[in-house]
């Protein structure tokens, strides 16, 4: 049997992890235990792609609603909730669906990484070797770089962390004039502020000064006081955390794979992370068994997880670059001027052209394979849609061109038909008078 091996037992890690028990992989996972403590905010969709994965004991005790102020551009915008993930506690809980699952975990650093066509070797802390045929890379960002990919503007996110008096739980975020700060309390009074600035023209001071930099900085800002609410600040600790948004120049090979932040890392502005390294490492384990098992179509199952990630990447990193638009009083500051615009000019989400629809032959999830199959390609999905309710909409769209609507969706049923109509209509399609 393949010896699969999965370094990082992250969100990402654990998921790959599941899947490929769920596929009758035996695995093995390698993962030192994060070395600071955290509270990151999640939405209720994160809670329910966890759920999802099967990952429930990791959200049993680590998450606490919490109502969200934004103020961005001088605005206060309405309140929505997110959830406070204690990161040590869903961390813990991560390894526990893991041990359920029948995953063998070894707490352990892992020192180095020789990788050749014929498997791998991984130099363990304490000096133990483990062999591997396959290689999953989940050492989210600290996973060594394998080459010059695509990187944001230099970005550091330095996470302020003290116990402040209980009270109700909150979080908010701030725009400033040279970067935003996240901020959130807990009933418990554990209190956090994370400031992420710009690395070139932040002007931080040494390492020794950098807390009360920091605390100076807090304390500057009224929105800030007001939300912590003065009161007493113990046990003040600071963390730097890089948060540059990043995408590895290769995602996938013959025999090794990479997922979550280790493939791409997004700006946590977006408060997406954990999202998004679950989204490739949800499609991970399918394109394993398909290099295992169909070898014939590794190229093709590469293409998938590489353009997968990539576009997910993209389409991430231009949401981020109109919000950080959005914050006008500080177009000409660098930490603004750098982030408005990049990657690029593209629009986050085009407009819907059914003209400008085409039918092309794409990778595709298939009985638990990568396959290929006539898709839509569309300006906002340039992957292309396979199913719509079921319906391959591939030779719909090609039979409109020629075909009236009530003809083409006969054979549907009601509900299929409802629902294709709906995403035809989405699509730019105007059925002729
Ligand atoms: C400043 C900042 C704020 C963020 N805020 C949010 C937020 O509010 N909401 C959100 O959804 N996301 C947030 N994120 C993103 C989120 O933390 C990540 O996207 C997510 O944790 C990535 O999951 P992962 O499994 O890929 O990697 P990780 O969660 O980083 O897991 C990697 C695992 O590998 C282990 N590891 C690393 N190196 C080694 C080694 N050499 N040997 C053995 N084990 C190793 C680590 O200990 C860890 O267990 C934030 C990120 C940053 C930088």
């Amino acid at each position: 049997m393949t010896a699969i091996l999965i370094l990082g037992a992250g969100p990402a890690g654990a998921a790959v992890a599941l899947g490929l028990r769920r596929l009758g992989y035996p695995v093995t996972l390698v993962s030192e235990w994060r070395r600071f403590a955290a509270l990151e905010g999640v939405s209720q969709r994160v809670l329910e792609a966890l759920r999802g994965t099967g990952l429930h004991q990791a959200l049993a005790d680590a998450t606490l609603p919490s109502q969200r102020q934004v103020n961005w551009n001088a605005q206060a915008h309405a309140q929505n909730i997110e959830f406070l993930l204690d990161r040590p506690t869903f961390d813990s809980g991560l390894r526990e669906s893991l041990r359920v699952a029948g995953v063998d975990v070894i707490e352990r650093r892992v020192l180095s990484v020789h990788s050749s066509v014929d498997g791998h070797r991984i130099a363990l802390d304490g000096g133990q070797i483990l062999t591997a045929d396959f290689l999953v890379e989940a050492r989210g960002r600290q996973a060594p770089a394998s080459g010059k990919g695509l990187r944001g503007p230099e970005t550091i996110s330095l996470l302020n962390r003290w116990q402040g008096e209980p009270g109700v739980t909150a979080s908010a975020v701030e725009s400033l004039e040279d970067g935003w700060a996240w901020m959130a309390r807990r009933d418990d009074g554990q209190c956090y502020w994370q400031w992420t600035v710009d690395v070139a023209s932040a002007g931080l001071p040494g390492k020794a000064q950098l807390l009360d930099h920091c605390r100076a900085r807090r304390h500057a800002s009224d929105f800030a006081q007001a939300f912590f609410a003065g009161g007493q600040e113990s046990e003040l600790q600071l963390h730097a955390r890089s948060s540059t948004a990043i995408l590895a120049p290769q995602v996938c090979g013959e025999n090794w794979i990479r997922v979550g932040d280790a493939a791409m890392a997004v700006d946590p502005l977006s408060g997406n992370g954990i999202f998004q390294s679950l989204s490739s490492a949800l499609q991970a384990p399918v394109v394993i068994n398909t290099l295992l098992r169909k070898p014939e179509r590794a190229a093709l199952a590469q293409r998938f997880h590489q353009q997968r990630v990539e576009q997910l990447f993209l389409r991430f990193a231009r949401i981020g670059r109109d919000f950080y638009a959005d914050e006008q009083r500080w177009c000409e500051q660098p930490f603004w001027q750098a982030r408005r615009q990049w990657p690029d000019a593209q629009m986050a989400h085009a407009e819907a052209d059914f003209a400008a629809l085409r039918i092309a032959r794409m990778p595709v999830l298939r009985d638990g394979f990568v396959d290929e199959a006539e898709v839509v390609v569309t300006a906002d999905q340039p992957l292309g849609i396979w199913h719509v309710q079921g319906v391959e909409v591939a030779p719909v769209v090609r039979r409109l061109r020629d075909e009236p609507a009530d003809q083409v969706l006969a054979g549907l049923s009601e509900e299929q038909g409802r629902v294709i109509r709906g995403w035809l209509l989405s699509q730019g399609y105007r059925p002729s008078p």
